[in-house]
């Protein structure tokens, strides 16, 4: 990568960022279609969020990804929503184009989109469970309603944030198909389970390599699909760790990162995403680091 006067500059905007793997995807997709762009890593502490997101503009970047913390925050920052950002009323990606910043939330096509390109798996007509009602369940929620699936079940360890979640769906898809919320404590109910054709875990469990499962894996069904959008340092959670070894179809938080983010890559880009070298870069760092997969 040659830094010249003509360099794009495009990132991600986290509190924490550390942990962040875009990166080195982005810069690999980059180079490997000889954009002169480059994807850096800013960490944006939250007093700094309002003038870091005009930075954008004053220092005539093309875009950003935002993340967690941020994702609901930085909303009143931008000049325009795209319809699904304003639905899902959270932002993932802002493209600077022609003066004005519009969010995105490329969250929840780039989870259906690897579900279908990854895991070979149709929604259409499926009964989906999905642990968690923060900021990635909606916009994954968004996506699965629109994909046209059966029946959708949601739980969450604070029961207002969860309702909050099946209030909001209820309001922008009225009656679509049957959404219900159930209690954390009820989690567990085999009757749920043996219906699940697809569980989807959005909540944070996970990302510490050493937390504790949040379902029992003796209870799923043989046919379950596993989504868990998660990753951590191992690359896998224990999630996908029992579904592997239980040999159940499974996706991991890797695919979804990639796929959100070739969503933003087009966006910024208007060129199609190399999903391939992007899954490449990934893979080429857990084989480096002895610990992962
Ligand atoms: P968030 O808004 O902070 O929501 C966190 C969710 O996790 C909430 O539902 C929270 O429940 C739940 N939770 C946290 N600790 C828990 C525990 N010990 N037991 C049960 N539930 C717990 O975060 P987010 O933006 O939705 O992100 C959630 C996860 O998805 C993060 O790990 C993030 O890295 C990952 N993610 C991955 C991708 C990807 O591309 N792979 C994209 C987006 C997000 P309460 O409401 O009870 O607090």
């Amino acid at each position: 990568m040659k830094i010249s006067p003509v360099t794009k500059i495009v990132g991600v905007f986290g509190y924490p960022i550390a942990h962040t793997l875009s990166p080195l995807f982005q810069n690999a997709a980059f180079k490997e279609l000889g954009l002169n762009f480059i994807y850096f890593p800013f960490l944006v502490k939250p007093q700094d969020l309002k003038k870091a997101t005009e930075a954008i503009k004053a220092l005539n970047m093309v875009g950003i990804n935002v993340t967690i913390p941020y994702k609901k925050t930085v909303l009143p920052y931008v000049d325009e929503l795209s319809p699904e950002a304003k639905k899902i009323g959270a932002v993932n990606t802002i493209h600077h184009c022609q003066g004005k910043l519009i969010g995105y939330n490329t969250d929840g096509e780039g989870f259906i989109n690897s579900l279908r390109e990854e895991g070979r798996f149709e929604p259409e007509e499926k009964n989906v469970y999905l642990l968690g009602a923060g900021g990635a369940a909606y916009g994954i929620s968004h996506s699965l309603i629109k994909a046209g699936i059966k029946s959708l079940t949601l739980t969450n360890r604070t029961k207002e944030k969860g309702e909050l979640l099946l209030n909001h769906l209820k309001r922008v898809f009225p009656q679509i198909c049957p959404l219900r919320f159930i209690e954390f404590h009820q989690r567990n109910s085999p009757t749920l389970l043996k219906e699940t054709d697809l569980l989807v875990n959005t909540t944070s469990v996970g990302m510490n390599a050493n937390d504790s499962l949040l379902i029992n894996p003796e209870i799923f069904p043989r046919k379950i699909f596993i989504y868990d959008i998660v990753y951590n340092k191992n690359g896998k959670t224990k999630l996908m760790e029992v579904a592997e070894k239980r040999k159940l179809p499974c996706l991991g938080g890797e695919e979804m990162l990639i796929y959100q983010g070739a969503v933003s890559f087009e966006i910024w880009t208007k060129r199609k995403a190399p999903i391939k070298i992007m899954k490449k870069a990934i893979r080429e760092k857990n084989a480096k680091i002895p610990y992962c997969r």
